[in-house]
């Protein structure tokens, strides 16, 4: 979508992820900070912000899906490092064998029948084991680890043991440090090489969670993880503004009539909607207020629900020749924190970045940083 066709214009800066990702990886450290660009690296777009991150130093990246690898693959071919480890948390797709051989990708092997027809399948490469150690979603559980070690174990192309933290983004959570327990044991039992528990905010908890690599992604993209995590926005999001329009006292803004004028006031409608990704539930009613946008850097409040296409801003206190047709407005970015509107939304800021939209325009800056 070019930009002068948008209705909604992202902007991506790569050197931002490159310097999150760096941050990252000094805290982690001895440990190996790999990188997490499932979902099209969040919305970012996997082309663009896979070969920014080599570049920044990233040599192991997890995706969820076998076509995410395989897209990764390609875009990583120019790039920093184009032999980077690429393992699909989803695991062993087998019907989609030949993208693991062609792509040389690693599953993450989640269950006994999955280790099994990883291990029958002649073109292999390597693999990593997931153990469950409180999340009860993916990975080996207790008793499945203890008759793996006692068979022998998964075989030397296992090299990598993963787990996942339910409540890493609540530090004072208890089911973290038996979490920890578990995956200490479970490592101890199997003698895998490497071991990976944290994710964004676990990087925070202390060197026991680092273990020898850790998986950030939301940080990566300047999503709030952790109390303690420092995070530069990497997407702004802005809305194209088509025109402004006067409203009078009583008169009521957008479907359901449920937001009505106390004053007289000039509305600015942007095309952007919740067919864009920006959620429906972040809308304005007279009961409870929505997310807020910036003009010029003016925080204004949206008014009434926001539909597919479009949504409407309550600029009356802005400088009349700032709201102009034609001129951008921002959703989110560096003046309105993307993790409040989607606190307005009642949802997480990894939601609010996947669910951007095909329909908008992404443009990069900072690349090669
Ligand atoms: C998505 C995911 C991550 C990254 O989590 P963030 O909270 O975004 O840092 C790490 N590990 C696994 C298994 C995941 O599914």
């Amino acid at each position: 979508v070019s930009e002068e066709a948008a209705g909604l214009r992202l902007t991506i800066d790569l050197a931002a992820l490159a310097g999150n990702w760096r941050r990252l990886a000094a805290l982690a450290r001895p440990a190996e900070c790999a990188a997490v660009v499932k979902a099209d690296a969040y919305g970012t777009g996997i082309a663009a912000a896979g070969p920014a991150l080599a570049a920044a130093g990233a040599r192991t990246f997890f995706v969820a899906l076998p076509e995410e690898g395989a897209a990764l693959r390609r875009a990583l071919k120019r790039s920093a490092a184009p032999e980077a480890r690429i393992y699909v948390l989803n695991g062993f797709f087998a019907e989609a064998a030949d993208l693991y051989g062609e792509s040389r990708l690693s599953p993450v092997l989640g269950h006994p029948g999955e280790l099994e027809r990883w291990s029958a399948w002649a073109d292999r490469g390597r693999a990593a084991l997931h153990v469950d150690t409180g999340m009860n979603r993916l990975g080996f559980t207790e008793g499945e680890v203890e008759s793996l070690a006692r068979s022998g174990g998964p075989g030397k192309d296992v090299d990598l043991l993963v787990s996942h933290l339910a409540c890493a983004d609540e530090p004072e959570h208890a089911i973290n440090e038996t979490q920890l327990r578990r995956f200490e044991a479970a490592r101890a039992r199997l003698k895998l090489p490497r071991a990976s528990l944290a994710n964004s905010a676990g990087i925070h908890m202390g060197p026991g969670y680092l273990q020898d690599l850790v998986r950030p992604g939301i940080a990566l993209y300047g999503g709030a993880s952790h109390p303690q995590a420092v995070s530069d926005p990497v997407v702004t999001a802005e809305a194209r503004i088509l025109q402004v329009r006067t409203g009078h006292v009583g008169e009521t803004v957008g479907y359901g009539a449920t937001e009505t004028l106390k004053r007289t006031s000039r509305i600015a409608i942007l095309s952007t909607g919740y067919a864009d990704g920006y959620l429906r539930a972040a809308g304005s009613s007279d009961t409870s207020s929505g997310a807020l946008v910036s003009i010029e850097g003016h925080l204004l409040p949206l008014v009434g629900r926001v539909s597919m296409d479009l949504l409407a801003v309550d600029v009356t206190d802005l400088p009349e020749d700032l709201a102009a047709p034609g001129r951008w407005a921002e959703l989110f970015g560096h003046n309105v924190d993307i993790d409040a509107v989607a606190r307005h939304a009642g949802t997480i800021a990894y939601e609010l970045l996947t669910g951007l939209s095909r329909r908008a325009h992404r443009r990069y800056v900072g690349a090669g940083a």
